[in-house]
């Protein structure tokens, strides 16, 4: 099996099927969400401007927004559905508010890396046991102090239930901590797409117990996968699936 990524791994939680469509079948999604691209976008335009950090530049807000428009506008060549209150103007003009808020409260701390790409053995880490998944991703942001930082845009922020689940800070801690044998310090910065944009920092922590409970969920998952444990998992998701149609025609 192909190294397994934490998106994939997310996926197959939210609905195997899905996964099925989107990882086995490569079926090309006929349309994709708008959130899901407006994020997308904001992020490329994040990630320029950390990499034009750390090359020693300092870019201006309208030069950062104007990457966010070219990345937008590359997107929408593409089929997006918007939800009823969106469309492509509004979320332009939001790109630029969340883009121009994020580089004026970010431009004070410098990060040692941005776009941290991993891949590992997956490995417990209570009891040492080495399974047979590779595990591969991307960690947004390292700061000097090793605090590993994953950017979000939302809609609104994130309860203290959400940040102790999440799969991508569990994973990205239980890869450093096999690593460096630290659990290195975590957080979420989440742009949030209110009427009044807001970047909050929503500082995070792992046992080594959570990280070794991630390791066994993310070999659950790579187990079902090879079994080809492949079912819908019918919820609210379900009106912006991309997959809608093909499920619909779904017999097993
Ligand atoms: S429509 Fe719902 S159940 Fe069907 S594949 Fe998409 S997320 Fe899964």
């Amino acid at each position: 099996m192909e190294p397994l990524s934490v998106s994939r791994v997310q996926t197959y939680l939210t609905c195997p099927l899905k996964h099925r469509f989107q990882y086995i079948d490569k079926i090309p999604p006929p349309w994709r969400p708008a959130a899901l691209v407006f994020g997308s976008s904001v992020h490329a335009a994040v990630e320029w401007f950390h990499r034009e950090r750390l090359a020693g530049r300092t870019p201006e807000p309208e030069a950062v927004a104007k990457i966010f428009d070219a990345d937008w506008f590359a997107q929408n060549l593409e089929p997006v559905v918007f939800a009823e209150k969106d469309s492509k103007e509004i979320l332009a003009e939001k790109g630029h508010e969340l883009v121009s808020l994020y580089v004026a409260e970010s431009s004070g701390t410098m990060p040692l890396l941005t776009e941290d790409r991993f891949e590992i053995d997956l490995v417990d880490p209570e009891t040492g046991e080495v399974f047979d998944i590779r595990l591969r991703g991307v960690i947004d942001l390292v700061e000097a102090d090793g605090t590993l930082v994953e950017l979000k845009t939302a809609a609104r922020t994130f309860d203290t239930g959400s940040l102790e689940r999440h799969l991508q800070l569990s994973t990205y801690a239980l890869v450093r901590f096999l690593a460096t044998g630290t659990v290195p310090p975590l957080r979420i910065d989440a742009l949030l797409k209110t009427k009044v944009p807001r970047l909050v920092h929503l500082p995070a922590t792992r046992t080594i117990e959570d990280l070794a409970w991630t390791a066994r969920l993310i070999e659950g998952v790579a187990l079902a996968i090879r079994a080809g444990c492949c079912f819908p998992n019918p919820s609210y998701r379900c009106t912006e699936c991309e997959y809608f149609a093909h499920c619909q025609q779904w017999r097993g």
